[in-house]
């Protein structure tokens, strides 16, 4: 089979910047499956799709006219052929993707797309149950954490790149609320796969977390 490195694990702990960087390294494909659900929100909300009904948004995401186009360091996020890769990262798309990403229609709708992403060399798969039920055969899977107070001051230093200005204390209480969320959710909740190794990035460098990863591909 097709080799598949799953990479899951809460947001803010580097899954993204990891998953690219591993992905190069091996010359293999790249899923963003968190970019699926963010995509399948967007759409949705362009499209009028009442956001309450589970079935309605999952026929948005079964039709959904993606393509991701990879060029040079960064993936250009095409939906009907027009870029929204800055238009997927917003608060109020962030907010969508996780809401639509609790039903289980949604999630039944992507799983077969994920899945096609699997090809020759090899896929480097980022989400929150790549290793636990979109690839549970993974060769390797990875579960990546990093503190609240790590993932806090990371996406604080994004947001202050960006020019804006926001409160440590509150994105920690953010980062907390999001993980306890995502943890406790019925379906597909974030947690490791039985045989995923477990890497703490909170004092890591990223190259340490990449040979880290690498270690374990070989
Ligand atoms: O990783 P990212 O932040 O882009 O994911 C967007 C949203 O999609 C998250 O809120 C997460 O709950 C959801 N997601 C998911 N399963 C995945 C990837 C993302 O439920 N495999």
């Amino acid at each position: 089979p097709i080799p598949v490195i799953a990479i899951d694990g809460p947001s803010g702990a580097g899954k993204g910047t990891l998953s690219r960087l591993v992905a190069n390294r091996l010359g293999y494909h790249l899923l963003d499956s968190g970019a699926l659900y963010r995509l399948t929100a967007l759409a949705a909300m362009n499209a009028g799709v009442d956001l309450d009904n589970p079935d309605a948004v999952a026929a948005v995401a079964r039709h959904l006219a993606v393509r991701f186009d990879a060029a040079g360091e960064d993936t250009r996020i095409l939906l009907h052929e027009q870029d929204v890769s800055r238009e997927i990262r917003t608060e109020a798309v962030s907010m969508n993707a996780s809401r639509v990403a609790a039903y289980p229609p949604v999630r039944e709708a992507l799983l077969q797309r994920q899945r096609d992403f699997r090809q020759a060399p090899g896929l480097v798969a980022d989400g929150r149950d790549m290793g636990t039920t979109v690839f549970p055969d993974a060769g390797v899977k990875i579960f990546l954490t990093a503190s609240p107070e790590a993932r806090a001051e990371r996406r604080y230093l994004q947001l202050l790149e960006k020019g804006e200005k926001v409160d440590m204390d509150a994105l920690v209480a953010d980062i907390r609320e999001r993980d306890k969320r995502d943890s406790e959710r019925a379906v597909s909740p974030l947690k490791p796969a039985d045989d995923a190794h477990l890497v703490d990035s909170t004092e890591l460098t990223i190259e340490q977390v990449l040979e880290r990863i690498l270690s374990y591909t070989r």
